[in-house]
């Protein structure tokens, strides 16, 4: 029988051999496309529990940091050395988990595609001043200097400029986690064609070329801080991702022991004038064309 079969396939013509492997073909993309609708299910599904979990753990994780925060300010009784400590403790495992719970919700909605961006014209210079100053508070008692080189042209870009404040924050505060005492920090914004470059320079450690990549991946931690709990290596997977959400590009130059340099672009707003130019030059485009009719 089964012999028939195969005598029966190798007397068949080849247009009829084409029909064969055509059908076996199209089964196997009917199998791929099913196995693709079950793999964007389950990732909606994973996508629904992580938000509606971290909506879940904010609100007794807000009660558990406002009851701390009662306790530390010792509002309802002086506190021994040893439970300001504790309570302490409380407050900043609060404050990492409120965190996490921040990054994860946000590349939740990306990955839904549900996240929306307030994009208009804004001020890079001004932005990478305030991230400054908000991350200077955090820097190391300002033993680590944090300096601006901003372009002459005050460079705009369309973009969300809270997203932008919140990757240049998570950038900067990077950089001065990994740079030893008394190094400075460059922030530097230029303006290249379509497009604004950011970079964030520091003087520390470095990261080594197989680093540099898995970095930008969710839950990945490398260097010293590689088995720290108290990082949660979501920081550059998210940013690189809202700055792609803008259309840009984020990456890393980096050598062990000689710095690190991060980078990321952001589409340039067309400065009114060349707006407007445009559209004049397109009028009268339009008028030379229908003069000439
Ligand atoms: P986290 O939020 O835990 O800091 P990130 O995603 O921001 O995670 O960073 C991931 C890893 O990238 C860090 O564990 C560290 O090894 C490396 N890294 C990030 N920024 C720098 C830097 N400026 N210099 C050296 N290593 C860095």
């Amino acid at each position: 029988m089964t012999q028939d079969r195969a005598t029966r396939q190798e007397q068949a013509s080849p247009l009829e051999q084409l029909r064969e492997v055509n059908r076996r073909l199209e089964q196997q993309i009917a199998e791929l496309r099913s196995v693709n609708a079950e793999l964007v299910r389950a990732n909606a599904v994973k996508t629904r529990f992580l938000t509606q979990m971290s909506h879940e753990v904010r609100a007794p994780l807000h009660t558990i940091q406002g009851y701390a925060e009662l306790l530390g300010d010792e509002s309802y009784g002086v506190l021994s050395d040893e439970q300001r400590r504790f309570v302490k403790h409380v407050s900043e495992a609060g404050r990492l988990l409120t965190e996490l719970l921040s990054d994860v919700m946000d590349l939740a909605k990306i990955e839904a595609g549900k996240i929306e961006l307030d994009v208009q014209p804004m001020n890079v210079n001004r932005a990478a001043e305030q991230a400054a100053r908000i991350v200077q508070g955090v820097a190391r008692n300002g033993s680590v200097a944090i300096r601006i080189e901003t372009d002459e042209q005050e460079p705009v870009a369309l973009a969300d400029e809270r997203r932008v404040k919140q990757v240049l924050v998570n950038l900067l505060s990077n950089a001065i986690r990994y740079s030893p005492e008394g190094s400075s920090v460059d922030v530097h914004v230029s303006g290249e064609g379509e497009w604004i470059k950011v970079c964030v320079r520091d003087e520390g450690i470095g990261i080594a070329p197989e680093d540099q990549e898995r970095i930008f991946e969710e839950f990945v931690r490398a260097g010293p801080d590689r088995d720290d709990p108290e990082r949660t290596g979501l920081g550059l997977p998210l940013s690189r991702e809202l700055v792609k959400l803008h259309g840009g590009e984020m990456n890393v130059d980096s050598a062990p022991g000689k710095g690190s340099t991060f980078w990321f672009t952001l589409p340039v707003a067309t400065p009114p004038e060349e707006a407007e130019a445009r559209s004049e030059g397109a009028m009268k485009a339009a008028e030379r064309l229908v003069r000439s009719e």
